[in-house]
């Protein structure tokens, strides 16, 4: 049976890296058809709308979407568009797994840690409110059911892909009651898995531990902030934010998207690093029980990295994007 997956092919960098990944994919022939929808400025443009309806509609039927990274136009009165999507559809979850990929040389050789990061609230609910003129205060939320299923989601996983240790991170020697619940919550779950080593760092801790011995990490698990700060921070471990795959996903409805901005900075050279966006397709694959494909594309890319010289400007190299994917096909 053919599976639909929606496509979103975003702003800046998106078009150009969405291309190469779909080359990719129809390489393989693998039953996959895309039902190529909008969202963002280019949907701005195009329809009026940010989220249109009918994008909204088509992931709801196929329950499946790869995304390149989408821009929300600055100014009052727009909210991030990727926050909006995480919350029409309830994707609490966002899991990015930072992997050493052989043949980017790095600080560091062993990395292989997988951040759970709460997508739902924490300071990103929105709730700014002005005091005066000179006083703004933030609303950071952190409640019971949306700490509950991150939490036990990093559990189930550890426990599923026999991994060894979760560790919570967080601040709740300062934030006592917020991040302090969080904490709680995260002890009365491990306490489920006897199996699995629990430990929690404090957020400054972890990033000083993250980058002296990122390969203590195993699965890590935080409210949406430190999950944002620590997954770039993850990206940087094992060779940029041209590499970090990652998914947005609650049990009905998966979302897979890059790490990475739109990198405005970049866009229409034929410059970006299509991998981590690639890498995320290699996650969609092996949701859709497509794992022999994700490894064929892994080991080209592997190929590629180690055999020839050819890399994009990030990773020290000259290739374009294209021709990147052109040595990656050639290799499938
Ligand atoms: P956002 O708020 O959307 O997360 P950001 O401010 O974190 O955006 P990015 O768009 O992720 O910014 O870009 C950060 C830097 O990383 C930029 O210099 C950009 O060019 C670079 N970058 C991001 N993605 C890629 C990629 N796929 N290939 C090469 N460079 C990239
Ligand atoms: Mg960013």
């Amino acid at each position: 049976m053919t599976q639909t997956i929606t496509l979103i092919e975003g702003d800046g960098i998106g078009p150009e890296i969405t291309a190469q990944v779909v080359r990719v994919l129809q390489a393989l022939q693998l039953p996959l058809t895309f039902d190529r929808q909008t969202l963002g400025q280019t949907a701005l443009e195009q329809t009026g709308s940010l989220i249109p309806e009918t994008t909204l509609q088509s992931i709801r039927k196929n329950h499946i979407a790869l995304k390149a990274p989408c821009t929300t136009p600055v100014g009052q009165g727009f909210r991030s568009v990727n926050v909006q999507l995480r919350l029409a559809f309830d994707l609490y979850a966002n899991i990015r797994p930072a992997r050493s990929l052989e043949g980017v040389k790095t600080r560091y050789e062993n990395v292989d840690l997988i951040i759970f990061r709460e997508n739902t609230e924490d300071l990103y609910i929105g709730e700014e409110r002005k005091i005066d003129e000179d006083t703004i205060e933030a609303i950071k939320r952190i409640t019971r059911p949306a700490s509950q299923r991150i939490i036990q989601a990093a559990f189930e996983y550890a426990a599923a892909h026999q991994r060894k240790k979760v560790t919570c991170v967080h601040k709740a020697n300062i934030l006592k009651q917020s991040d302090g619940l969080f904490l709680r919550i995260f002890r009365e779950i491990a306490a489920q898995y006897p199996q699995i080593e629990a430990t929690d760092l404090n957020v400054d801790n972890a990033c000083m531990q993250m980058v002296m011995h990122p390969e203590q990490f195993d699965v890590m698990v935080m409210p949406n902030l430190y999950g944002d700060i620590l997954s770039d921070l993850s990206s940087g471990l094992i060779g940029g934010l041209g590499l970090l795959p990652g998914v947005n996903r609650n049990e009905e409805i998966a979302i897979f998207e890059a790490v990475h901005g739109s990198a405005p900075d970049i866009a229409g050279k034929n410059l970006a690093n299509p991998t981590a966006l690639l890498q995320s397709a290699c996650m969609m694959l092996d949701h859709l029980g497509y794992g022999d494909a994700a490894q064929r594309i892994h080991k080209a890319l592997v190929s590629v990295l180690c055999d020839t010289p050819i890399r994009t400007r990030d990773l020290g190299g000259t290739a374009t994007t294209t021709a990147f994917t052109d040595a990656l096909i050639a290799r499938l």
